[in-house]
């Protein structure tokens, strides 16, 4: 398992503490947390900070060997090493038919054109997962902000983050890398 707090991280937690005693104000630290979630699909590759949970019974699990004869570089770079890919240059982001997207590694059904929207950060964005339990969340510490990694609950493949900056009825932005999906227009 990788990810944990890194000691680098202490100083940081101290000037934050620092700022918050001297009465630096919370609308500060609220517009920099909004401006940091915007940007943050494109910042660097993300690592969890806990466990994964028990897998599920139809969980799908193969080696690093394995996932690489089934999926490109780049693929394997986002999915199973949490990278990221850079904004504005995913196929998915400008595909606006109707149709499934699955996950590009195991091809569970993730995401509907239906809740697909036009966030404007360069990623595709949906406001909701096909199916309540097939997106999974966890913490994630890294880069010195807390975010919610959002993976494939079926064989674990890393899809993004998820923000709570998203239109309604959820308020929720699903920020998903293009390389983490496979789309299935509809016939
Ligand atoms: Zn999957």
């Amino acid at each position: 398992m990788h990810g944990r707090l890194e000691t680098r991280d202490l100083p940081r937690a101290y000037s934050l503490l620092t700022m918050l005693r001297s009465g630096f104000t919370l609308s500060i630290l609220l517009g920099s947390g909004l401006l940091a979630g915007a940007l943050a699909c494109a910042r660097g590759d993300a690592q969890t900070s806990q466990p994964p949970s028990k897998p599920r019974a139809d969980a799908i699990m193969k080696t690093d060997d394995e996932w690489k004869k089934i999926l490109s570089a780049e693929e394997f770079h986002i999915l199973r090493e949490k990278g990221t890919e850079r904004a504005f240059t995913g196929a998915l982001y400008k595909e606006k038919r109707e149709g499934k997207y699955l996950c590009r590694a195991c091809g569970l059904e993730l995401f509907s054109s239906q809740t697909k929207y036009e966030s404007g950060s360069g990623w595709p964005s949906f406001y909701k997962p096909a199916k309540e339990g097939d997106v999974a969340e966890h913490r994630d510490t890294t880069l010195g902000m807390v975010r919610t990694e959002v993976t494939c609950a079926r064989c674990g493949g890393h899809l993004g983050h998820v923000f709570e900056d998203g239109p309604q009825p959820t308020g929720l932005r699903y920020c998903i890398n293009s390389a983490s999906l496979k789309f299935e227009p509809k016939e």
